[in-house]
């Protein structure tokens, strides 16, 4: 593992708030804390290390709700979770994501798509071949032909769209990447994998890929810490950076917890929230060391993916 100067290091622990936190979502915080602080044990906001913000990921209108987000905030503070600063609200920067869009547009690097995901679901199971990428299956591309005039003539029709990157030429533009993993060392990137990913949602301004990779740059994240089911998606990021000229933070993946059947925890798994456990009368330091020592629950244990 790369080890870094305390000092310098920035982190953040960057929810999504639908939904109440579970203990694998605790334990990522502390170890993104844990990471800034450096080293376990050494706790206190302020104490002599680095840095640590938090990012309320709400981009979602129709599934981020501001009760999730108080309850984050009473989840992170019960279990001890500290950051630095005030949390940031990627719904109050939307301006800054546009800027970014607003320059891929300029540089013709992504495309409006008028496809539902049921006319996607068509496409795909007509052509008989399925391959997935980082956001599930790869969309066939049936919008990037479409005309500059045919473009303009559905937007300003009203036509309901959102904004896909042409993968293979942005790709083809950024030429051979890299990012580091603090774990594995140096990674080759292949954004390419993941296909003509959304950066501007039909329902959002933005899309997580954008808005994140923006905001770390942004917020002078140096170290991000994360769980394996996103490595796909650093990719992605790392492909963002070069286009818009970001740093690149070095990267962490943790795997993520999953229950005796193998199974995610999710947001709704019974038992595990940070709520109920607080509920149940869990000691939060007792669980902090659990947590920091990797002892989990019966029958929770670490994916293997
Ligand atoms: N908001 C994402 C989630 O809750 C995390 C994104 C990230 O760490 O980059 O899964």
């Amino acid at each position: 593992m790369i080890l870094s100067d305390p000092q310098s290091v920035v982190t953040r622990f960057a929810p999504s708030p639908t939904g109440r936190l579970h203990i694998g979502h605790g334990w990522s915080a502390l170890m993104a804390m844990d990471w800034a602080r450096g080293g376990r044990g050494q706790e206190g906001a302020g104490a002599a290390g680095g840095i640590v913000r938090l990012r309320i990921e709400d981009i979602d209108g129709t599934r981020s709700r501001p009760e999730h987000v108080a309850g984050i905030i009473e989840d992170l503070r019960w279990l001890g979770v500290e950051w630095d600063g005030e949390p940031v609200f990627q719904s109050r920067r939307l301006p800054l994501y546009d800027a970014a869009l607003d320059r891929l547009k300029a540089e013709g690097l992504v495309y409006p798509c008028f496809c539902t995901r049921t006319e996607i679901a068509a496409e795909i199971a007509g052509s008989g071949s399925a391959p997935h990428g980082a956001d599930g299956p790869i969309y066939p591309g049936t919008c990037r032909g479409l005309s500059g005039q045919e473009r303009a003539d559905r937007i300003a029709a009203g036509e309901a769209h959102c904004w896909r990157i042409d993968m293979a030429l942005a790709a083809s533009r950024a030429g051979r990447l890299h990012w580091r993993d603090g774990d594995a060392g140096l990674v080759a990137a292949h954004p390419e994998r993941a296909g003509d990913v959304v950066l501007a949602r039909r329902d959002a301004p933005t899309s997580y890929h954008l808005a994140a990779t923006i905001d770390d740059a942004e917020m002078g994240i140096t170290h991000v810490l994360r769980g394996n089911d996103l490595r796909a998606a650093t990719d992605i990021h790392r492909l963002l950076q070069a286009l818009l000229g970001l740093p690149t933070p070095l990267y962490r993946h943790h795997p993520l917890l999953v229950d005796a059947q193998g199974r995610r925890l999710a947001k709704r798994t019974q038992g595990l929230s940070l709520a109920e456990l607080r509920e149940a009368g869990i000691d939060p330091a007792a669980l902090r060391a659990d947590l920091r020592a990797g002892r989990f629950p019966v029958g929770i244990g670490l994916g293997s993916a």
